[in-house]
């Protein structure tokens, strides 16, 4: 199972719902206007559909039974304008919710994207892409849902109820409170029903965001998969994930059958009551026939609603799950630049880099780095080497801040680097990654990420890496379009282009993880050229792999289970006969 055993449950934390909407309703606050027009419109809806069985009520009664046609014509008249006023004003009021839907969920959307730019390396390490991308989507589609099913209808819903109630109550006492004998029934169902679908929904929300991790990772991975013909393994993880959503959607569907059912019972057995009743009523001459019908009419406008309502009831319900879930991620921690702390925003001109005793762990207490001491001079040229996972990318993603030291500290001039602004101190530094990532669009774009004063040194940036060489041949050069991660570029291209994108934002500290990607003879040439020029002038700290690299370090320092285990140049490692001379000896020889 590639798939971290993450598992969302554990990510998103239990929110309290009436937390929970008053901060939703901070987002529709804007959209008050529209939102309270809205509800303008709302007694004039329920009024018309409690005058329409009223309607009937007076033809039958005032007409019908009395065999007068004339007045008849205006009534149906006057039905059919109700009804035509009705459904206007319900387009109206449709459309307006759902245009404010669309507006709350783009302002959403935006500060979610937003956030997820300044939450740390550490969140990201534990939390799969996918279900960040299910919060952004999916989560988001079910609260648009809850808009387009009118939730701020429920207040006419319930205007029309209280009117129902009424009415009825006004026409005739006895027979209503027979009718509404089944009301306590529907009452204590309803609140039975809520609770156990709020767990449920919660977990559709969490089991379809582990669906999409999943897919994210796999279909990111598909040439591994395909190379090692891991096709049945994946899905059979895949169904496993996906039976799990599946079974998840059950008991959800099954409450809302079961509700569906249980209300519209009830509503049959209120009607067979006016009928044993109210037909009782009539035939004692204490109830006209209109009012039975009326009755009858009155009993469905009744419990229409209220199955509107409990499907409204679990689209909220889903809405809510699908809340706590983008809240969740709203209430995630930025990066370290805490709030209303005030930071410097320029860094002076660099004198030196330091480490004092920095201690580092991704994990609690796992230290990868144990007491790290490091001094850089301005200008000098320090090659970090030593076996796989002892720490040496650490080092590098420290001085960025991707991470923040758990003990000690990392200063510049002498002052920590948490005295400044993230991206004071990140304009200054350049960072080749490890493992260099593309962008899908064009070069240009890869190596400027749009910035103007990258774009003005682009090419002048191509050419001192070596990058040109290449780039020439290219159709369209700078135009040329880069796929997804780069795929249709070599893995020497790749490392050379993010050489230019160095060079082109000019950093004075280059903090550089060299690729271990073996790359043909040529190639490398290429980029060990690229090198040189890119560290010229230069304050370098670079985790160096070539020889070449080592040997004009100003510095080699060994770094050996999160530890510096020995520091000096070339010929003075080399005389000591330890670490770096065993290391030389196995992989720098030839
Ligand atoms: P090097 O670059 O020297 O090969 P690294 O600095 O990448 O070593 O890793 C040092 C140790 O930290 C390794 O044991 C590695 O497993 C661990 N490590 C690296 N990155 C992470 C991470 N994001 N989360 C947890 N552990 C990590
Ligand atoms: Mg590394």
């Amino acid at each position: 199972m590639h798939f971290g055993g993450i598992y969302e449950d554990e990510i998103v934390g239990k929110v309290y719902d009436r937390r929970l909407m008053r901060r939703f309703f901070g987002y529709v606050l804007p959209y008050k206007r529209l939102v309270l027009g809205c509800l303008v419109v709302l007694p004039f809806i329920a009024a018309a559909r409690l005058v329409q069985p009223w309607i009937l009520k007076v033809a039958i009664d005032g007409h019908i039974v009395k065999h007068q046609m004339h007045g008849l014509p205006a009534l149906a008249g006057w039905f059919l304008f109700v009804i035509f006023a009705e459904s206007l004003l319900n387009f109206a009021q449709v459309y307006i919710l759902s245009y404010v839907g669309q507006k709350v969920m783009f302002d959403l959307r935006m500060e979610l994207f937003a956030h997820i730019q300044r939450l740390s390396a550490r969140f990201f390490d534990h939390t799969p892409v996918g279900s960040l991308v299910s919060r952004l989507t999916s989560d988001l589609e079910v609260l648009g849902e809850m808009f387009a099913a009118g939730i701020v209808t429920v207040v006419g819903d319930i205007l029309v109820l209280a009117g129902i109630i009424g009415i009825m109550l006004w026409m005739n006492v006895q027979l209503s409170l027979v009718t509404f004998s089944v009301l306590p029934l529907l009452i204590w169902v309803a609140f039975n029903f809520r609770n156990r679908m709020r767990t449920s929904f919660r977990q559709v929300r969490a089991r379809l965001a582990n669906l999409s991790s999943f897919l994210t990772e796999s279909i990111g991975g598909m040439m591994v998969v395909q190379l090692f013909s891991r096709q049945r393994a994946e899905a059979a993880e895949f169904r496993r994930l996906n039976e799990s959503y599946r079974e998840a959607n059950l008991p959800v569907i099954t409450w809302d059958a079961a509700l569906y059912a249980v209300v519209e019972s009830l509503s049959s057995i209120a009607v067979a009551l006016i009928i044993w009743y109210g037909g009782g009523e009539i035939v004692h001459g204490t109830l006209t026939f209109g009012a039975l019908v009326a009755f009858i009419q009155y009993i469905e406008r009744f419990f229409s609603p209220i199955r509107d309502l409990s499907a409204k009831y679990s689209v909220m319900q889903g809405a809510m799950a699908a809340l706590e879930r983008i809240f969740g991620m709203l209430d995630q921690e930025r990066e370290s630049d805490a709030a209303g702390e005030q930071k410097e925003t320029q860094l002076p001109a660099l004198q030196s880099i330091s480490f004092e005793n920095v201690w580092f762990a991704y994990k609690s207490e796992d230290y990868v780095l144990k007491g790290i001491n490091l001094d850089i001079k301005r200008g000098e040229k320090i090659a970090l080497v030593g076996e796989t996972g002892g720490g040496k990318t650490t080092v590098t993603r420290l001085l960025a801040r991707l991470y923040e030291v758990n003990r000690g500290r990392i200063a510049i001039n002498d002052r920590d680097i948490r005295e400044f602004s993230l991206k004071a101190l990140r304009s200054r530094i350049g960072v080749v990654l490890q493992d260099p990532y593309l962008f899908s669009g064009t070069l240009a774009y890869n190596i400027c990420l749009g910035d103007e004063q990258a774009r003005a040194r682009m090419e002048r940036a191509a050419a001192v890496v070596g990058a040109d060489r290449f780039i020439n041949q290219l159709p369209g050069r700078f135009d040329y379009e880069v796929r997804e991660r780069g795929v249709n570029f070599s893995a020497g291209e790749r490392q050379l282009i993010s050489f230019a994108r160095a060079v082109a934002f000019d950093p004075e500290i280059l903090v550089l993880d060299e690729a271990t990607a073996s790359v043909d003879p040529a190639s490398e040439r290429l980029i060990e050229e690229g090198l040189q020029a890119l560290m010229e002038g230069r304050t370098t700290l670079v985790v160096a792999h070539r020889l070449s690299t080592i040997r004009d370090a100003d510095r080699i320092v060994v770094i050996h289970h999160g530890e510096k285990a020995e520091e000096g140049n070339h010929a003075e490692l080399m005389a000591a006969q330890g670490l770096y001379y065993r290391l030389y000896q196995l992989q720098f020889k030839d």
